[in-house]
């Protein structure tokens, strides 16, 4: 047997999920996706008392039965693989026994039967048996462990032919380009315990391939469920103060600034730690971290973004190997450049529009924000977009509408004195010289983080984009992503801060024509941040509320679903 011919062998178990929905078998075996829920937890912990390696593949006498525990078979010419829970040999017959952790459903007369996804996986076992033995094996046994009941399992034609079916279903699906749809409404009660819920987003998906291209919020149907929490939970952990050492105690990450505990936070209390310039960290508690899934993020003293540390990117390897292959190709880089240029053009012109409406004195004569000569700009931009017919003429596109929104941003900064610190009169950066400019480029120095753990969480290669080119260390999908959240999350944190006075000069500090935040100002900007993540909000495609800070990782879903295939365009998020 080849190495090659090997990788062609099908797990058994591979046979139970397709028979139970075709996607998550796309999803498992070729994407390589695999979420650890508490029915897998379960189902794994039950198995581990039948997969002792100290009893596999060894006979045991038990009374009048011989039980062999955990048996590896394979066979080229069935092109399957498996290891057999047990395999039982009783009064001259021998057939294989599965576990399974649910308990046995029942028949119209209250009998124990078997679920049918479940017998093909054990016929299959049978088939492997029957090979390895070159005898008949006539039945097996399916023994559920919730309810206790053993099920013997005839290995007939039919349930042969079944399987055999499955298994050409198999190579059709991993030979095809696409993941099979989501299961149809009739068969979406599945979906309830599927380990996959969150990724496979059925109900979004089956949306988005029915609607195409001319995808709204009317053609939605009147329901999709939301498999997404709304809000993230526990609290980003930002740490700033220079020389500071943070170490792991017990459960808890514990800061120490010259000998003093400074901060004690329970690591359960934690979903991400942001560490600013010279603050350390130990081995332990990063290595904690890592294994809890806890991005850690690294950001210069001043703020700039440099990157994150994660656990190992996820399995789904086909998955930037699609990323690579759509991004390398003009077309559809160019349609994603688009859709993101898109949603950012049109969430500034939003947030301008709704900024000047509520300044409106005059309830006679309100101000129509879409009056307004920036707003009309930014429209005429808009329209332009669909017929950029490359990058060049995109950028131009986005500099324009940028120019414009920037030539009024001032005026959405209520009541600054002319003269005063938050005054703003252009965009400027690498370093911003003013304070607004400061806090701008602050908001999205966190946006990027938040963007580039969001690409990662889906599996992405964060380094190569579709719009942002590529630049050694530049990590420019997080980039692109962030293009659609640049007005609702970052500038929209900015105005909170500069209209409601959160913040005055004395949080701002300047040095050689640089200007940044203190770190009591940061304080105030990371709450601000927080909340806006936080911020409840409808999708406007699925209808559904969630937090911004979820919709980062809603995007980087439906980005990962057109990459795949799976749905035909990606559109970028706009609101309201
Ligand atoms: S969520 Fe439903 S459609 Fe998606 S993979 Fe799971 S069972 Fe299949």
């Amino acid at each position: 047997m080849t190495a090659d011919s090997q990788i062609d062998l099908i797990p058994v178990r591979a046979l139970n999920q397709v028979t139970y929905c075709p996607r998550l078998y796309w999803l498992e075996y070729v994407e390589g996706l695999m979420v650890i829920n508490e029915y897998v937890e379960d189902g794994t912990l039950k198995h581990s008392r039948v997969d002792d390696p100290k009893t596999a593949n060894r006979p045991r006498r038990e009374r009048e039965t011989i039980h062999t525990r955990s048996v590896s078979l394979a066979s080229e010419q069935l092109g399957l693989t498996g290891k057999l829970d047990l395999v039982e040999e009783k009064d001259g017959a021998i057939y294989p026994v599965e576990y399974k952790r649910s308990s046995a459903p029942t028949n119209a007369d209250g009998q124990a039967t078997c679920w049918e996804n479940d017998a093909i996986q054990l016929c299959a076992q049978g088939l492997l048996l029957e090979e390895h033995l070159g005898r008949p094996v006539p039945e097996a046994v399916l023994y559920y462990m919730g309810s206790k009941t053993r099920v013997r399992v005839p290995l007939d034609v039919a349930l042969r032919e079944k399987t055999s079916a499955a298994i050409t279903l198999i190579r059709t699906i991993a030979a095809a380009d696409q993941p099979p749809a989501p299961l149809p409404p009739d068969l979406t009660y599945r979906c309830n315990g599927c380990s996959l819920l969150t990724i496979c987003q059925p109900e979004e998906t089956r949306f988005l391939q029915v609607a195409g291209e001319a995808v709204s919020p009317e053609t939605r149907p009147a329901t999709i469920s939301c498999v997404l929490p709304e809000l993230d939970e526990g609290a980003v952990l930002y740490l700033q103060e220079q020389g500071s050492y943070v170490g792991k105690r017990s459960e808890h990450l514990v800061v120490n600034l010259q000998g003093q505990e400074i901060n004690r936070v329970p690591l359960a209390a934690v979903r991400q730690v942001v560490l600013f310039g010279k603050v350390q960290i130990s081995t332990q508690a990063l290595e904690t971290l890592v294994q809890l899934e806890i991005p850690v993020a690294l950001l210069s003293r001043y703020g700039r973004f440099i990157g994150a540390l994660m656990s190992a990117p996820s399995k789904n390897i086909m998955l930037r190997v699609n990323q690579y292959q759509t991004f390398s190709d003009p077309a559809k880089a160019l349609g994603l450049a688009k859709a993101a240029v898109k949603a950012k053009i049109a969430n500034q012109r939003t947030l301008l529009m709704r900024s000047l409406r509520s300044q409106s004195q005059d309830e006679e004569d309100p101000i129509r924000g879409s009056d307004d000569p920036a707003a009309i700009e930014m429209a005429r931009m808009l329209a332009r977009v669909d017929e950029a017919s490359d990058t060049g003429v995109l950028l131009g596109l986005e500099g324009q509408a940028a120019s414009a929104y920037f030539s009024v941003f001032g005026r959405m900064l209520h009541g600054p004195v002319p003269g005063s610190a938050f005054d703003f009169y252009a965009r400027n950066r690498r370093p911003p010289r003013d304070p607004v400019n400061a806090l701008l480029s602050f908001g999205y120095a966190l946006l990027a983080k938040d963007t580039f753990s969001a690409v990662l969480t889906v599996g992405f290669d964060p380094y190569l984009g579709f719009y942002h080119g590529s630049k050694h260390g530049r990590p420019s999908l997080a980039l692109d992503l962030m293009e659609e959240f640049r007005a609702p999350i970052g500038d929209s944190v900015v105005l909170t801060l500069v209209n409601n006075g959160m913040l005055t000069t004395a949080d701002f500090v300047e040095w050689n024509g640089a200007c940044q935040l203190t770190e009591a100002g940061r304080r105030t900007f990371f709450e601000t941040y927080e909340r806006r993540k936080a911020t409840l909000v409808t999708h406007p495609l699925f209808g559904y509320k969630m937090s911004y800070g979820r919709m980062l990782e809603v995007q980087a879903r439906l980005l990962a679903a057109y990459i795949r295939g799976d749905v035909p365009a990606y559109q970028g998020l706009t609101v309201r």
